[in-house]
């Protein structure tokens, strides 16, 4: 069985019958903080506030504008 890391959006990965999410966070291209959800409950925000993560691994969650998100999702991907 071979698996790769993909890091990117959810976009990225769409073609994948199996993915697994590693890592839940973004940049926020306006302030350039990267913020990452580690569980759960873990809500956090970008230092300039326009940008926030939620959910960790379970159920990842992002608010904000589409084009202020840098998704730098990790995913491990079996690609066999
Ligand atoms: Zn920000």
């Amino acid at each position: 069985m071979n698996t790769k890391i993909i890091i990117g959006s959810y976009e990225l990965v769409e073609g994948y019958a199996e993915k697994m999410l590693l890592k839940n966070s973004v940049r926020c291209k306006l302030c350039g903080h990267v913020i990452e959800s580690k569980h759960n409950y873990d809500f956090v925000s970008c230092f300039c506030g326009f940008v926030s993560i939620d959910g960790g691994l379970i159920s990842p969650r992002c608010m904000g504008d589409e084009e202020d998100i840098e998704y730098l999702y990790e995913f491990l991907v079996k690609t066999v």
